[in-house]
C-alpha cells in the first residue's frame, strides 16, 4: 500500500478527487498530517468516517513508534529511537539551541558508505526511508516535546544523496506552506561527497544548506578513512561544490572530524586551508566520537583548540562542535546498531 505520509498536496487531491470526494477535503486531511501533527486517521475529526475508511483501506498511515527516549544530562539533546512500521530502527537527535529545536534525522536504515569512522555503516545498508518516514522522524519529535521544531539537518545515519528522489521530496515537503513550512535556510543536508547528488541539489533551485563530510585534505589520506573518495576526488567534489554555491548562495559547511595521529596535523590544518582558500565556507571540526569497533581516539582538547587556531590564522571560519549527548550514545549510529543487536531481548 503506498504510505500516504509521503504523497505531496497535489498527489493526495488527486487521490481524494479519484474517491469522488471534494478537492478540499484533500487539504484538511494534509493539514492533520503535516501541520497538525495528526498519528491516526481517528484524530481527523472534521473529516467523514467514510472518507478516512476509504483512505485506511487504500494507503498505508502509521506513526513510528517512540522505542526509547535518552536525555543528555550535559546539554538537555534528546535521542529518540523509533521503531518503523517494519521493525526497522531508526535514530533522530533533538537539540536545543539559542535560535530553536533543532532536529537531526536519517535519512536511510543503515548505510554502505562504510566511512572507518563511523558506526552507522557498520552493518551495511538495509533499506532506503520514504519521504514520510523522514518526515515521520520531526512530526513525532514536535509531538513529544509539544514545541515547534525550527531547523532540521539531514545528518543522521545514512547518505541522504544515496536515497536522492527521497531527500528532494521530504525537502520540499517540510518546506511547503501546507505542512511544517520550515524555511528552505532552516534545513541542511549533509553528504559525504556524491558528486552526481550535488549537482543535481545545485539544480533543485532550493535555499538549502550543504554540509560536505570532509574530513581529510587531500584524497589519498581520504581515500584511506573514506571509501567514497575513490570514486570522487575533491577536485571534482570542489568543482561541484562551488557549482552549488553559485546555484544557492548559501555559506559552505566543512565537517571535519578530529582523529588523533590521522588527520590532525599542522601540515592538514595548512592543507586544508588551501584547499578551501577564499570559498565563503565555515568548518566544523568535531574530535571523532570513538567507536569501539573503529579503534579511533579523538584529538585531545588542546591540540583541536590548536588546529582550529592555525585554521583562523590562514583566514578561515571555524567552529568546534557543541558536543551533545556524549553520555547518551553519541556517535551516530550506535544506539540504532545495540537495538539491532539485542533486539530479540526486547
Ligand atoms: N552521510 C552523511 C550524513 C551522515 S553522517 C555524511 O557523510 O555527511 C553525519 C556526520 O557525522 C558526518 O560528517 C560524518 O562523517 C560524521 N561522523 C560519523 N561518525 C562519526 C564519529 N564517530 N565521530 C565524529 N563524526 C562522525
Amino acid at each position: 500500500m503506498e504510505d500516504l505520509l509521503s504523497m505531496t498536496l497535489p498527489e493526495l487531491t488527486e487521490a481524494v478527487t479519484d474517491m469522488g470526494e471534494k478537492k478540499f477535503r484533500a487539504r484538511q486531511i494534509y493539514e492533520w498530517i503535516h501541520k497538525k501533527g495528526a498519528a491516526s486517521f481517528s484524530e481527523m475529526t472534521n473529516v467523514p468516517k467514510n472518507l478516512r475508511e476509504k483512505l485506511a483501506g487504500a494507503y498505508s498511515f502509521s506513526a513510528p513508534e517512540i522505542r526509547t527516549v535518552q536525555e543528555s544530562k550535559i546539554d538537555g539533546t534528546r535521542k529518540y529511537l523509533f521503531r518503523m512500521s517494519d521493525g526497522e530502527y531508526v535514530e533522530s537527535v533533538l537539540m536545543r539551541y539559542q535560535y530553536g529545536l533543532s532536529v537531526c534525522i536519517s535519512s536511510q536504515v543503515g548505510c554502505r558508505m562504510g566511512c572507518s569512522f563511523c558506526a552507522s555503516t557498520l552493518l551495511g545498508l538495509t533499506r532506503n526511508l520514504t519521504a514520510g518516514e523522514m518526515l515521520s522522524q520531526v512530526y513525532a519529535i514536535q509531538r513529544d516535546m509539544g514545541e515547534r521544531i525550527s531547523h532540521v539537518v539531514v545528518m543522521g545515519t545514512g547518505e541522504p544523496m544515496d536515497n536522492y528522489d527521497n531527500l528532494v521530496r521530504f525537502l520540499h515537503m517540510i518546506s511547503d506552506e501546507n505542512g511544517l513550512h520550515i524555511s528552505e535556510r532552516d534545513l541542511t543536508v549533509s553528504t559525504c561527497g556524491i558528486v552526481p547528488g550535488i549537482r543535481k541539489l545545485a539544480e533543485e533551485k532550493m535555499a538549502i544548506n550543504l554540509a560536505l563530510s570532509l574530513h581529510a585534505p587531500n584524497d589519498e589520506l581520504r581515500k584511506k578513512i573514506m571509501p567514497v573518495a575513490r570514486a570522487y576526488s575533491l577536485k571534482e567534489i570542489f568543482e561541484a561544490l562551488d557549482l552549488y554555491y553559485e546555484a544557492t548562495k548559501r555559506r559552505l559547511t566543512f565537517e571535519y572530524s578530529l582523529i588523533r595521529g590521522v588527520n590532525d596535523s599542522d601540515e592538514c590544518a595548512r592543507e586544508l586551508s588551501r584547499l578551501l582558500g577564499r570559498r565563503n565556507a565555515l568548518v566544523n571540526l568535531i574530535p571523532v566520537n570513538p567507536v569501539r569497533e573503529t579503534g579511533y581516539r579523538e584529538t585531545a582538547r588542546t591540540d583541536v583548540l590548536a588546529f582550529q587556531k592555525k585554521l583562523e590564522n590562514y583566514g578561515i571560519h571555524v567552529t568546534i562542535r557543541r558536543e551533545m549527548g556524549r553520555d547518551i550514545d553519541g556517535a551516530c549510529g550506535q544506539l540504532r546498531k545495540r537495538y539491532e543487536e539485542t533486539d530479540s531481548h526486547l
